[in-house]
């Protein structure tokens, strides 16, 4: 038996013979089958169940078929009505069709004439049904789409951040309010134009085209860009590369962050720093000679206790003496204080000096120290030689503390594309990766079973850093524990 279990069938007519025959046929077809002997009961029949094919008769005592036909055809649209024609009644069963029957069947049919059709109003339900659901879920589909639309509209909407995206070849996709905002640009303006006609700043625009292309990462971690909107009004941008399904390059997406309150923050730190390293540094030097001269006074008399009180007040006045000059260098270098001259500089020949003069604290500690020149001419950088002395003599003077006795030191300087480079490798004690980024921090120091013992301020490496940033240079550094550390630092080479 054929499973037609979702199609309700309504078989009308006044002759019970024909009304068993469609019965035992159509249920054998495998319908759910409901019969009625005159039109009115028909048409109760149909008001209380979900009937999907109407078979009905056109000529029957009380309402005849065509009546209950238009009936049907008012109040039950999708239903389908065969209606039975008597022998040759041609014109009637156009009239049926006419007032919206699917089909007819003439008497007498037989079995075979009945499943034909019932079979194919059955298909035809089946296609309306299918129809209707492909049309369903296609409404879904797109109120599903307008939503996240919607949503991704809001979203972009009250991002806190400025949001920009760009397609390979550099031109706007999208951008939201806050990053008009942000770039100064009014909110009616439309993207799809290359990022030029919305970027000013060439800076800016080049990091962000060199992220899109995928020609700034080089497998180096990817940098941000920070640029200034007017006085007191910084912004950070940071792009990131959109990858397509076999990794290329297929674009980027910018965020810009208001850095402002930050910025302005960081320049009262440093102001506020300054100030109080000022007000200690000449209290403390006067401490310190007066320690010296009492030390020197003692001498005679041989109080071993107090001179040794007063001796340990003097290292650490002295420490303190030391600390406050760097946090001086450093005041002065991030307020854009670049050094006292600026020169041309021979960086191969200022760190040749450099390593001979540190040579002697290498030595005490066993270690080996070499100094590679590359063979090429290096060019000179033009910066304030002293600054330039504390930047290289810290970072050589670290690679001989954090590396044990008998440990080997190797210092270069080569050129590299338009910067001269300069690395400081040691084979010592190495970095947890966690510290890497925060050793450039004032203050920070790694206080592990090696170092612990180590004296240091952390403020060599701040000042480093604030130093190369100024002349626009870069400082790296790659380290592993147990294994040793690479400090890198590259400085534009002087055109001229
Ligand atoms: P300081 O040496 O006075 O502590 P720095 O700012 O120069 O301060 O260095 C910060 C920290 O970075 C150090 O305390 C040390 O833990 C770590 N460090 C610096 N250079 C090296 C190095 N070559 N090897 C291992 N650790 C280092």
């Amino acid at each position: 038996m054929e499973t037609n279990n979702a199609i309700d069938i309504l078989v009308i007519d006044d002759e019970k013979d024909i009304r068993d025959g469609c019965e035992r046929i159509l249920q054998h077809m495998g319908c759910k089958v409901f019969i009625a002997e005159s039109g009115k009961a028909g048409l109760e029949i149909l008001e209380q169940n979900k009937i999907s094919i109407v078979l009905c008769d056109i000529k029957m005592p009380g309402m005849d078929g065509l009546e209950v036909l238009t009936r049907i055809r008012k109040t039950h649209e999708s239903v389908l009505v065969i209606m039975i024609t008597g022998f040759s009644k041609v014109e009637t069963a156009i009239e049926a069709m006419k007032k919206g029957a699917y089909d007819f069947l003439s008497k007498p049919f037989t079995p075979d004439q009945l499943r034909i059709n019932v079979t194919r109003a059955i298909e035809k339900i089946r296609l309306t049904r299918q129809a209707e659901c492909l049309k369903l879920e296609q409404q879904r589909n797109l109120a599903d789409l307008e939503t996240e639309q919607s949503r991704i509209r809001t979203i972009l909407e009250t991002l806190p951040n400025g949001l920009l995206v760009t397609n390979l070849s550099g031109q706007v996709v999208l951008m939201n309010p806050l990053s008009k905002t942000y770039l100064g640009l009014s909110q009616d303006l439309c993207v799809g134009k290359k990022i030029e006609h919305y970027i000013a700043d060439k800076g800016l625009c080049d990091y962000i085209m060199g992220v899109s292309r995928c020609s700034l990462t080089d497998g180096k971690p990817l940098e941000n860009y920070e640029f200034s909107l007017s006085e007191e009004r910084y912004v950070l941008a940071r792009a990131r590369p959109i990858e397509g399904e076999d990794g290329e390059c297929m674009g980027a997406v910018v965020t810009l962050s208001d850095i402002s309150a930050i910025k302005v923050f960081d320049r009262l730190k440093t102001e506020f720093v300054a100030k109080v390293s000022h007000e200690l540094r000449s209290p403390l030097s006067v401490i310190h000679e007066q320690l010296a001269m009492v030390l020197k006074a003692n001498d005679l008399d041989t109080s071993d206790a107090s001179q040794y009180i007063l001796g340990r007040a003097k290292e650490k006045t002295k420490s303190l003496i030391t600390m406050i000059a760097d946090l001086l260098d450093i005041s002065k270098i991030e307020t854009g204080n670049k050094g006292q001259v600026q020169v041309k500089i021979h960086l191969d020949d200022m760190i040749g000096k450099i390593v001979e003069f540190l040579a002697g604290k290498a030595k005490d500690k066993q270690q080996t120290i070499r100094f590679n020149i590359a063979a090429e001419k290096i060019s000179p950088v033009v910066a304030d030689p002293i600054a330039l002395e504390s930047v290289f003599g810290n970072l050589i003077e670290n690679a001989i503390k954090y590396t044990p006795e008998k440990g080997t030191i190797l210092v270069s300087v080569d050129t590299k594309d338009t910067d001269i480079r300069v690395i400081v490798k040691d084979n010592g004690f190495g970095m947890e990766q966690r510290h890497l980024d925060k050793i450039f921090e004032k203050f920070y120091r790694i206080k592990d079973d090696d170092t612990r013992f180590i004296n240091g301020t952390g403020l060599g490496l701040p000042i480093a850093k604030a130093f190369v940033d100024a002349l626009n240079g870069k400082i790296f550094v790659k380290s592993e524990v147990g294994k040793g550390s690479e400090f890198t630092v590259l400085l534009p080479a002087d055109k001229d």
